[in-house]
Formats: C-alpha cells, structure tokens, sequence
C-alpha cells in the first residue's frame, strides 16, 4: 500500500467558495453592521428555522454557551441528570450555572442515556435532564419525556451532534424544552464558531435574546444578569452561505459512510454502531468499536499505528467526562455504574469522514485497518 501524500484527519471543515463570500464581507463593509442582530443574524435564523422546520432560533457565538444560556432561562438549579459519554462542555456548562451534574449510564446500542437508568438518579433536588445526542443519533426521546412528565423535570438536549437531524418525520430538536446545536468548525454544519437555542414559544425566546445580550431589555433596562453570547455579522453571513451547500454534503458523507459499513463490516474484533430507526441522520462521525480479543491489538495500539500512517482518528469519548478532575469527586461520577460509558470509552476511535474526504482515502483507511489486525484466534 502507498503511503498518503497529505495527513488525514478526523474531519475537514467544509468552506464555501471564497468568491461566494465576498460580496457579503463587502455588504458588511458598507453598512458597518458588525453584530448585535443585524440582517445576516436575522436572515439566518429565518433560514435556519426553515431549514429545520423548529418554532424558535436564536444564534450563538457558539454552543456552549447557546447550552449555558438555555439553562439560564429555564432557572435550572441543584441536580441534573446527564451522560458522561460526551464532550466535556455538557457538563462544563452545568457547573458554570453552580448546578450538580448527576452521572447516568448510557445504553450500549447508541452510547445515548439509557432511560431506564434515570429514575434512580432523580433526587428532591433534581430540576432536570442533560441528554446528548451522541454523534448524531437521537436519544429515546419518547422515554425520556415520559419520565420528564412524571417528575417534573425540564429536558434540554445537547444536540450540539444533530445538526439537520430528523426523527419520526421531524427535527430532533423539536423534542424537550430546548435544544442547542453547536456551528464549531468541526460541526457538521459550520460557521467557524458558533451555536443556536431551539425553544418551543416566542416568550422563552426573547428570553434567550435578552440573555445573550448582557440581560439588556431596552436602552436602559437590565432584566437579569445576561452574557454576551452573541453570534457576529461575519459568522451569520457564513451561515447563510454553509446552508446552501449543506444538502450535497451530507449526500457525500453518506457514501463515505456506506463505503465503511460495507467493509469494516468483514473485518473480526471491528463493530460499527447501527443505523437507528425513523431516522434521516447526518452522517457526522464514524465511531468503531475495536475488541482488542477478536481484533489482535488494543484500541489504542490501532489509534497510534494509524497516526504512523497518517491517519488521525478521534477517541470520541475518552476519557469520560466523570473521569476529568473536576467530576471524579462526585458519587455519580463511580466507573462502576458507568460501565457501559467505560466500555464504549475504552473502545472507541471515530474515524475521518467529511465531505472532501476522497473515496481513495476512505479505501485506504480500510486497507490499513485491516491490515493491522492481527490473528490471535483462529
Ligand atoms: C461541540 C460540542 C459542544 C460545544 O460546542 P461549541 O460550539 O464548541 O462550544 C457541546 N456539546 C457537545 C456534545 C459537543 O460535541
């Protein structure tokens, strides 16, 4: 096999032609309408509320704090229920809002938070549910707003994975109170940095819209202490532009995704996760899951000798987010009832996927893959 002429990574961040681009930095240049909701910010949250047929948008300098905000307005307080199998801002963004982050496994079929593990977490001091669409894959939605109900609890998901994502015939984002996406460069969709707020009523909006903004409620009223989160003229501009291309991308990803189903699927010690049900997804990342028995060498023995060729895979998620220093003081944050975080943790590498990814490549990703195993067993 030949070596690769180019490092390959996790994901390639997808541009619109930079000609394309112009004539909005020139518009922007004229007016001199930096921010604060000018008429890219608008005309990107029409689009975007559109695009993915939800109620209410508001934009964000980025998801994290799309995610602390949405807290915020829904006065969430004392303990939430939330998955360690995520990037570390889900959780970041309970404590920067002085709220307990409560650990609960996660199922082994999705790596989402298994709703049957929920109730025995819940506490009289528990406001909420935390769940994250991981890599784009909806949670059991259905379960989880059942047990909401039941207990009283808000549900905010961090959906930062599921951008354009539906379920049962409509956006993912339409279930819970909120939901956030994220627009970071590594995204699926975006717009170098940024995030939005999907919320159900206009009131809970202008809300949001008061909070990213310093709490300004008119010229000289303050109605909370706000931030200021605001997404920027440059970043919505961009937005507008990234949407155009979105559809064709996602076509590509797709065949990058089906190219490794097929494949790896030979290959003994490597597991994919399945494609769920009533689902349209967005092909955001492809985990494996190596079994160092039936595969010959551990997970992270195949992440470094891939690095040798040139192939930097991602361990999305390792360590857990109950591991880092911050969270292993909580009781919750115990690996022995996290076990099928720790499994998946320990297991996984995504591997590169993005629309420019050429097929070429994706071929001799396999090719490596395959090469490395080794036969133990048979
Ligand atoms: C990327 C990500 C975030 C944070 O989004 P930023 O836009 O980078 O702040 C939050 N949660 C999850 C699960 C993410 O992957």
């Amino acid at each position: 096999m030949d070596d690769l002429k180019k490092p390959i990574y996790v994901t390639k961040p997808s541009l619109p032609d930079l000609q394309d681009f112009l004539p909005y930095l020139e518009q922007i240049w004229e007016t001199k309408i930096l921010t604060n909701n000018g008429p890219f910010h608008k005309q990107l949250e029409k689009e975007l509320a559109e695009f993915l047929g939800v109620p209410y948008i508001s934009l964000f300098a980025n998801g994290t704090l799309a995610l602390v905000t949405a807290l915020q307005v829904l006065g969430i307080s004392g303990e939430v229920i939330t998955t360690p199998y995520s990037f570390v801002a889900t959780s970041h963004s309970l404590l920067w809002n002085n709220i307990k982050p409560v650990f609960v496994d996660v199922e082994p079929e999705f790596c989402n938070l298994d709703p049957e593990k929920i109730e025995a977490a819940i506490t009289s001091k528990t406001t909420a549910i935390v769940p994250v669409h991981v890599y784009g894959n909806p949670c059991s939605v259905d379960r989880i707003e059942e047990i909401a109900k039941k207990y009283g609890l808000k549900v905010i998901y961090d959906a930062a994975h599921a951008f354009g994502v539906d379920y049962k015939g409509q956006s993912v984002c339409n279930y819970g109170d909120i939901s956030i996406l994220s627009f970071h460069a590594t995204k699926v969709f975006n717009t170098m940095e940024g995030g939005v707020v999907i919320c159900r009523d206009a009131e809970t909006k202008k809300q949001i819209d008061f909070l990213k903004n310093f709490g300004f409620a008119g010229e000289t009223k303050i109605m909370a202490c706000g931030i200021n989160s605001k997404m920027n003229e440059m970043q919505a501009a961009l937005g507008l532009l990234q949407l155009k291309k979105h559809s064709s991308n996602i076509k590509k990803r797709r065949v990058i995704d089906q190219l490794y189903r097929q494949n790896l699927n030979e290959i003994k010690g490597v597991s994919f996760l399945a494609k769920p049900e009533n689902t349209e997804v967005n092909y955001a990342y492809f985990p494996i899951f190596i079994d160092e028995k039936e595969y010959g060498i551990s997970r992270d023995m195949l992440y470094e000798k891939l690095k040798e060729k040139g192939i930097y895979g991602r361990r999305y998620f390792y360590p857990l987010i109950s591991e880092f220093s911050m969270y292993k003081g909580y009781d919750s944050a115990n690996p022995d009832h996290l076990m099928n975080a720790k499994e998946a943790s320990q297991k996984v590498i995504c591997l590169p996927i993005y629309p420019d990814l050429e097929l070429s490549e994706v071929e001799f990703i396999i090719g490596c893959i395959a090469d490395f195993r080794i036969n133990t067993i048979e």
